[in-house]
Order: structure tokens, then sequence, then C-alpha cells
């Protein structure tokens, strides 16, 4: 789903945020127009670091497995 707040499009041709790759939109119209007008630049940055850290825990959290394992 589009995650613009205009309508619901399908996603032909999805066109995620590069910045930090949360949202999609159905094209760079839509994502010009969230960004502009939807308010996603002020959330863009909080986003992409919200995701940076949820895959730093998971990769920590595989990296200790991977240790526990290892000492078994
Ligand atoms: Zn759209
Ligand atoms: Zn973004």
């Amino acid at each position: 789903m589009c995650s613009s707040r205009r309508a619901h499009h399908p996603l032909k041709q999805p066109n995620v945020c590069s910045a930090c790759r949360a949202v999609w939109y159905c094209g760079t119209a839509c994502s010009h127009a969230d960004w502009r007008e939807g308010g996603h630049r002020r959330v863009c940055k909080a986003l992409g670091a919200v995701r940076r850290a949820a895959k730093e825990a998971a990769a920590a959290a595989a990296g200790a497995a991977d240790v526990a394992a290892g000492q078994e």
C-alpha cells in the first residue's frame, strides 16, 4: 500500500524512500508529495535511525546466538 495519505494506491512500481527505506509509494509523484506535504521529511531521519537500530539489534542477537552455539 502506498504510504502517502492521499489514497491507497496499488504499488505497480514500488518506490521506497531511499533515505529511510521505511515507507513505500506507488511512484515518485506520491513520494515527493508526502515529502513536501505529508511531512515525511520531518520523520524520515528518525525512521531511518529506528530502522538502523533495529537492524543492528537483530544482527547483535544473531551474533550472540552464534557465539552461544559455538560454546556448546
Ligand atoms: Zn500513491
Ligand atoms: Zn524516508
